[in-house]
């Protein structure tokens, strides 16, 4: 039976990937959401699915099942997303482990933030890790996996400058990850300029933007804060305008998104990564307004 390649292997062939992420849900309610809006997702035979991994607790042990459930019981390849937060390295080591037992081969390694206030200072666990590149090296000493790491269009928030910045990412990325995936951004100038810098530091790593459809201005300019991202004003004066009918503040949403989406494509990124928020219609219609062929993929570039 001939090999299924792995993502990297995917990206490395020049194939695009287009992929959905999702959180744990924290109820019996929010899983049933979860679970339809995945089999949504899972009928457009997406690359991949990717699982974010909480602060702490009991939302991590749903990030491990969640992800074995998808591995298990659908045809879609889960990604699960894994931080250093809080974690001895023989803990992170076991939680690998138990993905690999599983037949998850995917990790988003990350460093994660500081629990509680996220631009608090940051404490590595006494028998942990500091950067996201020294958790990229143990998943990938720890078994056949491949590895994707996070990256910043408008610059991390705790990097002094875009020098230190570019050096760290390449760093992350030469100590073996096979692709990265983006904050979420609303202007495509900021993705191609650090495409730019990250190519001119001699690295071809793939680099995959994160789309979040913004359809409502309040929920939007809250995660923005949190992510450091600008909110274009523009955007939020017409979904403001639009607050007492969803249905107009969705389309703005998607119709902003599937512009931005198609200039990405169009300068060549290597895919897209719709944030569902478990809901996953947004990242549909956006999704199908760019044209999809019959299996999922993406029109060739
Ligand atoms: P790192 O690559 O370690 O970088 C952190 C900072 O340290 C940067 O400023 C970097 O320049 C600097 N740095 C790196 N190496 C060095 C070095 N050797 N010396 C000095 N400085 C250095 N968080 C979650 O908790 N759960 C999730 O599921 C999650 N999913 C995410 C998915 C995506 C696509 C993205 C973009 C982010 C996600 N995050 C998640 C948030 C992420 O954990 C935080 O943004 C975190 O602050 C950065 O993590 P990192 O992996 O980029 O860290």
């Amino acid at each position: 039976m001939p090999s299924v390649p792995t993502l990297g292997e995917l990206l490395a062939s020049g194939q695009r990937s287009f992929s959905f992420e999702f959180f744990p849900p924290k109820s019996d309610a929010g899983a049933r959401t979860l679970w339809a809006a995945i089999r949504r997702v899972e009928a457009l035979a997406p690359t991949f699915v990717s699982v974010t991994y909480g602060a702490g607790g009991s939302s991590r042990d749903r990030t491990i099942e969640v992800t074995q459930r998808i591995a298990a019981e659908t045809t879609l390849r889960p990604v699960a997303h894994l931080t250093a937060v809080g974690h001895s390295v023989a803990e992170l080591r076991h939680i690998i482990g138990q993905y690999a037992d599983a037949g998850v081969h995917d990790i988003l390694a990350l460093r994660g933030d500081p629990p509680g206030d996220p631009r608090g200072p940051w404490l590595p666990h006494p028998q942990g890790l500091t950067y996201a590149r020294d958790l990229v090296g143990l998943v990938r000493r720890s078994g056949n996996f491949c590895v994707g790491v996070a990256a910043f269009p408008e610059l991390h928030p705790r990097s002094r400058d875009w020098e230190s910045d570019i050096r760290h990412f390449v760093a992350k990325c030469r100590a073996g990850a096979d692709y990265a995936i983006t904050q979420m951004f609303f202007d495509p100038e900021d993705y191609l300029r650090f495409r730019d810098r990250v190519v001119a530091a001699g690295c071809d790593t793939p680099v995959i933007p994160e789309i979040m459809p913004a359809t409502d201005a309040r929920q939007i300019r809250r995660f923005a804060e949190l992510s450091d991202a600008a909110f274009p004003e523009d955007l939020a004066h017409r979904l403001e305008a639009a607050r007492n009918d969803p249905a107009a503040a969705h389309r703005i949403g998607v119709d902003h998104a599937t512009a931005m989406a198609d200039r990405l494509l169009a300068e060549g990124a290597p895919g897209l990564h719709y944030i569902t928020l478990n809901r996953s219609t947004a990242a549909l219609d956006i999704h199908r307004n760019l044209g999809v062929t019959a299996r999922g993929a993406l029109q060739p570039a």
